[in-house]
Formats: C-alpha cells, sequence, structure tokens
C-alpha cells in the first residue's frame, strides 16, 4: 500500500458507488487517503488494545470504510469480517467465538437494521469492549428503496460496550506511520467464514502473507493503474477481500464497489450496464449469478471499454458464457478459489489460452493435485482421471479455529496439501475442470450424478434464466435427480416442455429428473450462489 500510494498518490484507489443510480455522486478515496485512513485506523485499534491475536470484527456493508478495516484490522491483530445479512444470534455467536474486542458497524439511528443487529449481537457478546460506528446517512439519503433489506424502524438494544465514533476516533490518531512496528507476515491476520453453500458456515484463518498472496491474480491479468475494475462482491467475502483488492494494492488499479452488494432485492442489476459506461470499467469481476442477473437486462449502455470478464466462486454454465459473450462481445476468464485457501487456486490467462469451462491454470507457487483414496492412503490421479482437487499454496489456511485439531487433521491429504472437496481433473495441458463437488454428488442407486449436467442441459433452454439440480431422498434409490429453476423475467413455459427439454439433452438416463419445478427466484448466499440446503428441504417437503 505505502508503495503504490508513493507512485500514484493522487489517482483513485477505491470507489463505492449506489447501485441503483449511476449518476449519484461516488466516494472514492485516492491512495494517498487510504493510505492515511489505513494507518490511522491501525492506530486506533493499537489504542484500543488490539494487538496480535486480538479481533476486530466489522459488520458493515460496501463502504469505503469495509476495505480500510480490513486492512488495518489485518495489520494491528487480526481481523474478522462478518456479514450482515445475518441473524443478530448467529452474529453474537461469532462475536463469542473469535472473542472480538472492538466491533466496527453502521452507526445507530432509527431504521439503520445493521445498527440494530449489532447491538442486539454485542448485548450477548462480553468480550466486545468497543463499538466504533461509521456514519454513513449522508452518503445513502435518497436510495431507501435499496435499503430496505437493511433498514427496520427499532430502538437499539442497550449494551455493555463503550460506544465512538469511527471517523472521529481515528483521525485523532497519527496518520502518517503506524505507532507499533513488528514483523506481521507470518501470523494470523484474519479470520473468514467460508460461504455456508453446503451448511453452516467454517471459520478459516489466515496468514497476512497468505492475503497478500492473493494478488498475483492482478498480476496474471495483467491489471495496472489505468484498469479500472468493477466488483459488485461484498468486502465480507474472500473473493472481494483478497484477489480482488490485494490485485488493486499491487497494480494500482482502480476498485469500483457498488454498494449496497447482495443478490436480494429486485432490480438491482438493472442500472448495472450504465455503471459500466461511467466508470469505463476495464474488467467485471463476479459470479455465475449475477451474470445470469445481467443476461435477462438488455445491454443498455456501451460497454466497449470492457477487456475481460472474470467469473469465480461457482460454477459457470457454458450456456451462460455464450449469452454474455455474445450480449457484449467479452470473453470470461474463469477462475477457482475457496476460503480454506484464502482463496485462489487458479485462473484463466488474459492473454494466453482460455479454455471454456476450465478454470485455468494454477496461479504462481500453487501446486495442484488430483488425488484419489484408496485403502485410507492417497493416489495421484492420471491426466484427465477425475479425482478430489487438492492444493498446497502460501495462502493455504492452517486449519479451521474452531474445528476439534483431529478434524483438522482431515483437512489434508499428505504434504500439506488442502482437500477442497471439489472434483476435478487436470488435462495434458495443466488445465483445471472442476467436474462437481463431492458433497453435491447426486448418488441415484449406487450411480454418481454430476449436479451440473442436469443444470447445463435445462440452462439451454432460451427461457430458463437459472438451474440447481439436487437429490431427494428416496427410500428406494438413496437420491433422485429433481431441478428447480428460475424463468428469464416475463417468459412462460410448462413443466412437460422443461421436462421434454432435460430428456432430449441429457445423455444419461439415470441423471434425467424425477421433476422440475419453477420457481420465481432461486435461493441464494450472500455471495450469490444458489443455496441448495433451501432446495433440499423444499423436495424433503414434497416427500414427506
Ligand atoms: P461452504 O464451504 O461453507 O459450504 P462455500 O463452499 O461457498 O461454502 P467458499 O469458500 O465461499 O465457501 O467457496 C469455495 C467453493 O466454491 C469451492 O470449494 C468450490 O466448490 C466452489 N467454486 C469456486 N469457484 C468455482 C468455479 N469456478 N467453478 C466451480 N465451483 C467453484
Amino acid at each position: 500500500l505505502t508503495q503504490t500510494r508513493d507512485r500514484h498518490p493522487q489517482r483513485p484507489a477505491i470507489s463505492f458507488q449506489l447501485f441503483s443510480d449511476p449518476k449519484a455522486p461516488a466516494r472514492t478515496l485516492t491512495w494517498s487517503e487510504l493510505h492515511e485512513r489505513v494507518t490511522e485506523t491501525a492506530n486506533l485499534f493499537r489504542s484500543l488494545g488490539v494487538g496480535p491475536g486480538d479481533v476486530v470484527a466489522y459488520l458493515l456493508p460496501n463502504c469505503v470504510e469495509a476495505p480500510v478495516v480490513l486492512l488495518a484490522g489485518a495489520t494491528a491483530g487480526i481481523v474478522n469480517p462478518i456479514n450482515p445479512l445475518l441473524e443478530p444470534d448467529h452474529i453474537a455467536a461469532i462475536l463469542r467465538e473469535t472473542g472480538a474486542k472492538v466491533l466496527v458497524t453502521l452507526k445507530s439511528f432509527p431504521k439503520s437494521e445493521v445498527a440494530q443487529k449489532a447491538a442486539e449481537a454485542v448485548a450477548q457478546a462480553p468480550d466486545v469492549q468497543t463499538v466504533l460506528e461509521v456514519d454513513l446517512r449522508g452518503y445513502l439519503t435518497g436510495i431507501k428503496r435499496l435499503l430496505v433489506p437493511l433498514m427496520r424502524p427499532k430502538v437499539p438494544a442497550r449494551h455493555h460496550a463503550k460506544v465512538m465514533d469511527f471517523e472521529a476516533a481515528a483521525s485523532a490518531q497519527k496518520h502518517d506511520r503506524l505507532t507499533f512496528d513488528e514483523p506481521a507476515e507470518d501470523r494470523v491476520a484474519a479470520f473468514f467464514h467460508t460461504g455456508g453453500t453446503t451448511g453452516m458456515p467454517k471459520v478459516a484463518q489466515h496468514k497476512q502473507s497468505g492475503m497478500v498472496y492473493n494478488g498475483w491474480l492482478g498480476a496474471t491479468l495483467l491489471f495496472t493503474e489505468t484498469d479500472v475494475l468493477m466488483c459488485p462482491l461484498p468486502m465480507f467475502h474472500v473473493f472481494a477481500a483478497y484477489p480482488v483488492l490485494m490485485s488493486c494494492l499491487m497494480s494500482g488499479a482502480q476498485l469500483v464497489m457498488p454498494t449496497p452488494a447482495g443478490y436480494r432485492g429486485e432490480g438491482v442489476f438493472d442500472n448495472f450496464w450504465k455503471l459500466i459506461e461511467r466508470w469505463q470499467a476495464t474488467f467485471l469481476i463476479t459470479v455465475p449469478t449475477a451474470i445470469a442477473a445481467l443476461m435477462q437486462r438488455p445491454v443498455d449502455a456501451d460497454v466497449t471499454s470492457l477487456k475481460t470478464a472474470i467469473s469465480g466462486s461457482a460454477p459457470l454454465p457454458i450456456e451462460l458464457y455464450n449469452r454474455f459473450k455474445a450480449a457484449t462481445g467479452v470473453e470470461i476468464a474463469e477462475g477457482y478459489g475457496l476460503t480454506e485457501a484464502t482463496c485462489l487456486v487458479s485462473c484463466n490467462p488474459i492473454d494466453g489460452l482460455k479454455k471454456v469451462g476450465s478454470v485455468g491454470i494454477p496461479l504462481p507457487y500453487t501446486h495442484v493435485r488430483i488425488l484419489q483414496r484408496r485403502n485410507g492412503d492417497f493416489h495421484e490421479c492420471a491426466t484427465d482421471e477425475i479425482g478430489e482437487i487438492c492444493v498446497a499454496n502460501p495462502g493455504v489456511f492452517e486449519g479451521s479455529t474452531y474445528t476439534e485439531a483431529d478434524k483438522n487433521h482431515d483437512l489434508f491429504a499428505e504434504s500439506r496439501f488442502l482437500r477442497t472437496g471439489d472434483l476435478g481433473r487436470m488435462d495434458a495441458d495443466g488445465y483445471l475442470w472442476i467436474t462437481g463437488r463431492a458433497k453435491d454428488l447426486i448418488i441415484r442407486g449406487g450411480h454418481n450424478i454430476d449436479p451440473a449436467e442436469i443444470e447445463d442441459a435445462l440452462l439451454s433452454h432460451p427461457k430458463v434464466a437459472a438451474a440447481a439440480a439436487i437429490g431427494q431422498p428416496d427410500s428406494f434409490a438413496g437420491e433422485l435427480p429433481c431441478a428447480y429453476v428460475e424463468l428469464i423475467a416475463g417468459a412462460e413455459v410448462s413443466l412437460d416442455e422443461l421436462m421434454e427439454h432435460a430428456r432430449a439433452h441429457i445423455h444419461e438416463r439415470a441423471a434425467v429428473p424425477k421433476h422440475v419445478e419453477i420457481l420465481p427466484e432461486l435461493p441464494k448466499t450472500a455471495v450469490g450462489k444458489i443455496f441448495k440446503p433451501d432446495l433440499r428441504k423444499l423436495a424433503i417437503r414434497r416427500v414427506y
């Protein structure tokens, strides 16, 4: 950060822009301002007793303060981002588990749901000594419609912690240099929760060196200080916090984050193409469900500034890739990562061969092995043979803080290779292909069915916007495949037609879904992944 500040002090570093209104003024920090804000905030955390091993949590929507607190918290102690969409009891449980001393959240004023949740959670978390409040009110005026999920009219709960205004407390600190100096790259600097896509989120502990390692994304995609990255992802998830933010820190590229992030709420993407035009974005960094939402809207702006889009965090159906390329003329480079590896594992190159459907080549210093376990031992798979993807790189975590030590042991194959739980193969050119997720496989009478095969078939129907296949419990076969779809806005199609389409496009008879159901919207996690546990509950209700 200091070096980038010295190179480009007055260039814009980070901007937050309303999703709803491309013309609304943005909040921007230059590299010099970002450096000052991070330095003073790290000094503030130290003055509040946060040292190595102590936790600063933050519960914030996307706003400039989120990356400031992330970087400052990891410098002073351990930072722990918390998803503001969680319920207060869940937030309290996280605060108690990590023993967070400081919580940074929104200012409590009537109607601030985030502040309200924070207050309720802090009342149940005795270790929290200080609550630092960020005041976004001036900035948020006029976007009530989008803020509905973040607001509810209640009086904040009482709690024991001292409340301070974040900006006033930070600006009382030194902003030109840190008041402490210690080697920090090798100590734990962050606790991040996994996405919770398959169930309860797990907490991964990350070192500073692992966080920074993700900046290789920018080197792989050749980001420079003239690039503008449009990234509609939340700052409490590793994708935005590490590969995206760290790549900007290293290259000097500008990061534009639309706010509030998240995929719940009608119309969030209505003006998105205009945002790309306004910012002359050169990279779009996003996830498949956001691409699916964008593909439901005409490209009503000039997006010729875009060089490439990057997609990660969930499988990108080829059908969606084709639709995006036809609509924008822009290619998508798919990448792969997971919270337990601090995030990034592989990505398709920008200037080399992009293999559509593959998640690209491993980053520098990342080693990927495809292993199969037989009789308790791990065996290396041959080229193109499917096995569990195992990863070693400087970012792979030490274990989950809150899993018992013996379970941590099972997280690794030999030589510290993390078992990702993802299934895949490596081709002869060294490109990685994900073929499924061990936990998502549908097992019909001993027959392994990859849900992606069903999902791709349904998505190839022109009226289907998104599809998800799961196993429905069955007393005879164990599981039967069934699928849920979301249609393109305003489209109508009969279930018979969808079933017919599935039958015609799925080669393996066992994989043809037993039934297909249309939902107004598929359930999604905060990072926009389809949340299959909710669909499994629906399927169970159908059975019993
Ligand atoms: P949880 O582990 O709590 O169920 P989660 O898997 O969503 O949640 P994350 O760390 O956010 O937690 O996501 C990592 C997972 O996302 C990977 O293990 C993999 O299954 C999936 N993933 C990431 N990128 C891709 C991709 N390009 N294609 C397919 N799957 C991907």
